[in-house]
């Protein structure tokens, strides 16, 4: 096993939550599943009719196993629930929402309690605390802050450890470049994707982030992303990057998180019951094989959801962990099961490429996937800017080498473009590394 890089001690934000032996943990989430079946038995009509037609008694939940008899909520059904139908409290005792932009049609509304709003709170805290971020750190959140989750939510969690916030937003870089020094920001907030935007535009001005800036640490979600890209950034930026998951149906980030070792996110099973299920087929799968994550929450009041269907794939850790936490961990996020298209018949996901072209020397931070038909695949690469040196054999043994790569890794040969650097639309928020032109 890795030891962390940075030989910090080991701390925790809520130990005995942390630490809590696996039997006494499963027992309060049965204490907790029934709790959450009670409140909304009693309070959504669609889950009530949903456990009547299961069959199952809220008042009588013996075995976690229960809930696999209910059927999945989806994002359609919060879609067509929207917005009140699915709350679980009186509005009176509803003091936040978040919405989730869907692609087509009709938003999803997501209801935060006062105490939801303070266990989210405290999850974020944990994370931070077990990565080194407390009192003397100063966060910089570059995400968006609205209707999204992602920055309100660590927003209060840094501010609960006593960190100094900086809601500096995304985008706008020169300014955050400013923000960074005036105020010596040891940790940021980050999408990947901006992360590597950041870091280019650093290099241009000559400001070198090891020696002009007190940067330590990058927390990262918001976007699936490889390990290589987690390398990338580290080196580029001389910090410890952290995968963070979470979705604005289970509160937003603080889900699960990354502690020092690196090596997978915790999942905080006293707050969320987790299941693997085939994303085709819906057939729950054993935890250590990868699929859809399922997540059940046991601790939101506001707007509790059974058997939520996430769409990101993942598989379980079930091994322990150096650190001390008992609570498993989910492998880093191979992809939405909504992103995963298909060439020649073969499943792929944006992130298997990427992997592949970050660790390829010569290759930079922006990529484009270009799916021009059902067996064409094009991908455009910008590679560094001293290997367009008027040789072209140069770029021709890198070509070949990227499209050997890339084969043997998805089945599938694709057409390789090499760009210079700059010359694909840079992101300042989420990057759209997936474009479909096919016409079917
Ligand atoms: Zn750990």
């Amino acid at each position: 096993m890795k030891t962390p890089e940075n030989s910090m001690t080991i701390s925790y934000w809520q130990k005995s939550e942390e630490t809590i032996t696996r039997d006494a943990l499963e027992s309060f989430q049965l204490e907790k599943l029934g709790e959450t079946l009670r409140h909304v038995y009693a309070n959504v009509p669609f889950y009530r009719s949903r456990c009547d037609e299961a069959g199952i008694d809220p008042s009588r939940i013996k075995s976690l196993d229960t809930i696999k008899r209910l059927p999945f909520t989806t994002s359609d059904d919060l879609r067509l629930n929207y917005p009140y139908g699915l709350l679980a409290v009186p509005k009176d005792e509803v003091v936040r929402v978040h919405t989730s932009s869907g692609t087509t049609g009709k938003p999803k509304a997501l209801f935060f309690s006062k105490g939801d709003i303070e266990r989210s709170a405290n999850l974020i805290a944990r994370c931070l605390v077990m990565t080194g971020t407390g009192k003397s750190d100063t966060l910089q959140n570059m995400m968006t802050y609205g209707l999204f989750t992602g920055a309100l939510v660590m927003h209060y969690g840094a501010e609960r450890v006593g960190a100094l916030v900086i809601p500096a937003g995304p985008g706008n870089t020169d300014r955050q470049i400013s923000l960074m020094r005036d105020f010596g920001t040891t940790a940021v907030h980050i999408t990947p994707s901006y992360a590597l935007y950041l870091a280019s535009v650093l290099q241009k001005k000559g400001i070198d982030p090891g020696k002009d800036l007190n940067l330590r640490r990058a927390y990262m979600g918001a976007e699936p992303y490889s390990e290589e890209t987690r390398k990338k950034i580290e080196n580029l930026f001389g910090i410890d990057v952290y995968n963070s998951y979470g979705l604005t149906e289970m509160n937003g980030p603080g889900v699960a998180f990354e502690c020092p070792y690196k090596n997978g996110m915790h999942l905080w099973e006293d707050h969320f019951l987790v299941e693997i299920i085939n994303p085709e087929t819906g057939e729950v799968l054993d935890e250590a094989r990868e699929g859809e994550l399922v997540i059940t929450s046991l601790r939101r009041e506001a707007m509790p959801l059974i058997r939520y269907r996430t769409r990101d794939i993942t598989k379980i850790l079930s091994d322990t962990c150096a650190c001390g936490r008992t609570h498993r961990r989910i492998s880093r996020i191979m992809g939405r099961s909504d992103d995963m298209f298909v060439v020649k018949g073969v499943n792929i996901f944006p992130q298997q490429i990427e992997q592949i072209l970050m660790g390829i020397k010569g290759v930079a931070q922006n990529y484009q996937i270009v799916l021009e038909s059902l067996d064409q695949l094009t991908i455009k690469v910008e590679i560094s800017k001293d290997l367009f040196d008027g040789n072209i054999d140069h770029l021709l043994k890198l070509q070949a080498a990227i499209t050997a790569k890339v084969r043997a890794e998805i089945l599938v040969k694709p057409t390789i473009e090499l760009l210079e650097p700059g010359t694909l639309p840079v992101s300042e928020g989420k990057a759209k590394r997936v474009i479909d032109i096919r016409t079917m």
